[in-house]
């Protein structure tokens, strides 16, 4: 069990963190304290608000959750290159298989990954230059995979940048649309209320009186 009982350091989601306290302060005029914790393996701070019974409050930077909204197998490869960002490499893969998956998802099942990628801004499910940076992961996959003598290892930036790509390509693809289409379920029944009861054909005989009226 790591400090607190946190499972993943928020940063780079390494399970089971090994968080060191490097500080602490008693809020004033209340019974919680902050821990401000460093984690081992990525240097990175996570602060704990915790009650006199050392339980935790809450966290910054909170974890992760995927939305499921998500497809499943595109949302466990992200996942996987969440847990994996402490090591860019296998990172770099789950987040192409990931990107994969969601083409997969929407239909652009046929040929490479290349032409999917391609496919999809043809069909303005992306823009451009989501295009051009699908195809970067693209190619920073394929130097891991191939073992490339001349290509450096990656970095956790690197890794990082290939993330936020997979993530940003779910949010547009899956979670926005879903989102607004329960926005718009939602607000059905609300439109529908003012919506003007048909006119009386008393009513209907009145106006028709009235406009006579103006034409004599
Ligand atoms: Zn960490």
């Amino acid at each position: 069990m790591s400090a607190f009982g946190l499972d993943r350091c928020p940063h780079c989601n390494i399970a089971l963190p090994n968080l060191l306290e490097v500080g602490k302060y008693q809020v004033p005029s209340s019974d919680r304290t902050v821990y401000l914790l460093r984690c081992k393996t990525c240097s990175m701070p996570v602060s704990v608000v915790a009650d006199p019974w050392g339980h935790v409050v809450t966290t910054w930077p909170k974890t992760v959750a995927y939305s499921k909204d998500i497809p499943e197998r595109a949302r466990n490869r992200l996942i996987d290159a969440r847990e994996t960002l402490a090591n860019p490499s296998p990172c770099i893969m789950c987040c192409n298989a990931a990107v994969d998956w969601m083409l997969k998802e929407k239909g652009l099942v046929e040929g490479s990954l290349y032409s999917r990628i391609d496919k999809a801004a043809e069909e303005h499910l992306i823009t451009d230059d989501m295009k051009a940076w699908a195809h970067e992961i693209r190619l920073s996959s394929n130097i891991e995979r191939h073992a490339d003598v001349n290509e450096a290892d990656p970095t956790r930036e690197e890794a990082q940048r290939c993330l936020n790509f997979a993530e940003a390509l779910a949010e547009l693809l899956f979670v926005l649309p879903e989102r607004v289409a329960r926005g718009r379920v939602a607000k059905q029944p609300a439109e529908a209320k003012p919506k003007v009861a048909p006119p009386s054909a008393a009513e209907v005989v009145a106006a028709a009186v009235q406009s006579l009226k103006g034409v004599r």
